[in-house]
């Protein structure tokens, strides 16, 4: 059983029933709909077409909402323009403006001419173009092309290290997070997040809706940079959103933000995705680059709990292949690091966390342990059980459907539904039949597994580890 978790990106090569389908098969564990692009008719038919594959499968897969959030972007060209080194190009926020009749540039932005001052540098396309602000006039901005390159439509603009005016959360975002609330998605992931209070806000605003959403940090600016601790504790989730992290922080920089952000996973028991660029060849090649391949066993040897794919899989010529080469590179990271002790990146802060640390030590010592059966309703111990990276993988059973989709996002967990008994001892040996009848990461009778659950001891109930037999 692999243990990272894959995120796909659904888009016009993936949008179709059979491919949804091909991709779960291929190892997608949670599908991405990228509100920057598409209608709410268009997501709204994707989720439709998930939600009914995950009716007939053993394992339904994840849906994760990611937001477009305060983009800057250019306007639509009719035909991609060539940005020559060393001229000027001049940006607009006059909308009414178009390439062709006056030569400017449009930007969906107002409050952009007021954001830039002269001497800011721009990046256009994360970083595939450089502009450097030379003068401002009324509604344009006149730039100096300092790396040119190939300007297509609704481009990207990064002003790094900017604090711009846009609200985090734009009226857009809070009108797709209802739709994603009404369609039933599983997660939120928020679009250049700067503090935990926003955070915090789309929360509340789940909280009065009564949605258990979880909701995922996109670490892409400066201030979410400087502010990893409260933004882990406010969050369900982080995502390294290396594309415009990478232009926002110099890029040099970003595997090390990337580091730091799969250890703190460890202390903040969050579950932690790493994207963007990762296959990026394979949009047009069947084959990796080997620096990719060393990518995805990056992010896999770091115990992160997925990896991401955007482009290869919305919009690429090899979508399943890039789906297959990310699986098997990360089979073939964890072969390899499974076979060590594993290292324990956490250490316990609860009673409930001492007991996920000795369920952990116990499949160490133990050779004939092949699995953790954690009796879980929330998924909340599952997932503190596997943010202790165990040897062998966690089985979460739980009473509610949304907590084995929400699983699909953490690192060596797989879960099924049971139903729940007011006799523990009931509930457990439910889960046990569950696990030999569907062959759960190959579980056989006979084998046998650490216990974590609630026991009856007498009249109470009391946090339990035993270890037990199929
Ligand atoms: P995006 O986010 O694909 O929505 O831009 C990911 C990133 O910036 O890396
Ligand atoms: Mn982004």
């Amino acid at each position: 059983m692999r243990r990272i978790k894959i995120v796909a990106t659904v888009g016009p090569v993936t949008e179709s029933l059979e491919m949804l389908e091909k991709l779960i098969e291929k190892g997608v564990n949670v599908f991405r709909l990228n509100f920057s692009h598409g209608d709410h008719a268009w997501h709204g038919r994707v989720i439709d077409r998930i939600q009914k594959i995950n009716k007939t499968r053993a394992y339904p897969c994840a849906i994760m909402l990611d937001t477009k959030g305060p983009e800057i972007r250019t306007g639509d060209l009719k035909v991609p323009i060539q940005l020559k080194k060393g001229k000027t190009l001049i940006l607009t926020v006059d909308h009414a403006s178009d390439y062709e009749a006056s030569g400017k540039v449009s930007v969906n932005y107002d409050a952009f001419i007021y954001d830039v001052a002269v001497g800011d540098t721009i990046l256009v396309d994360n970083g595939n173009m450089t502009l450097r602000v030379k003068e401002k006039k009324k509604k344009d901005v006149f730039c100096e092309i300092i790396d040119g390159g190939e300007l297509t439509s609704r481009r990207h603009l990064n002003l790094p290290g900017k604090d711009v005016s846009l609200d985090s959360i734009t009226d857009k975002d809070w009108a797709d997070i209802h739709f994603g609330i009404k369609k039933g998605v599983d997660f939120i992931a928020l679009s250049f997040v700067r503090s935990a209070e926003e955070i915090r806000k789309v929360k509340q605003f789940l909280q009065d809706k009564k949605s258990f959403i979880s909701v995922i940090a996109k670490i892409e600016t400066l201030d979410a940079v400087e502010r990893l601790g409260s933004i882990f504790e406010a969050s369900d989730g982080i995502m390294v959103a290396r594309g415009d992290l990478g232009a926002e922080i110099p890029f040099a920089e970003v595997p090390i933000v990337q580091w730091e952000i799969a250890r703190m996973a460890g202390q903040y028991r969050k579950p932690v995705i790493v994207a963007t660029q990762m296959l990026e060849s394979m949009q047009h090649s069947p084959m990796p680059t080997r620096a990719e391949v060393t990518d995805v066993f990056a992010a896999t040897w770091q115990r992160n709990d997925a990896v991401m794919l955007s482009g290869e899989t919305a919009g690429g010529k090899f979508p399943l292949k890039s789906v297959e080469a990310m699986r098997s590179i990360a089979l073939a990271t964890e072969k390899n690091y499974l076979t060590k002790r594993s290292i324990r990146r956490t250490e316990p802060d609860c009673e409930r966390s001492e007991f996920c640390k000795s369920a952990a030590a116990a499949a160490i010592d133990l050779p004939e342990i092949k699995a953790i059966v954690v009796i879980t309703r929330s998924g909340h111990m599952a997932n503190m059980m596997a943010s202790f990276r165990p040897q062998v993988p966690v089985l979460a059973m739980t009473n509610e459907i949304d907590t084995c989709r929400r699983m699909q996002l953490v690192w060596g967990v797989e879960a099924a539904e049971i139903k729940f008994s007011s006799d523990p001892e009931k509930t457990i040996q439910r889960a046990m039949k569950k696990i030999i009848e569907q062959k759960m990461c190959s579980i056989k009778k006979g084998d046998k597994f650490v216990l974590l659950s609630d026991i009856l001891a007498g009249k109470n109930m009391m946090p339990a580890l035993q270890i037990r037999e199929f």
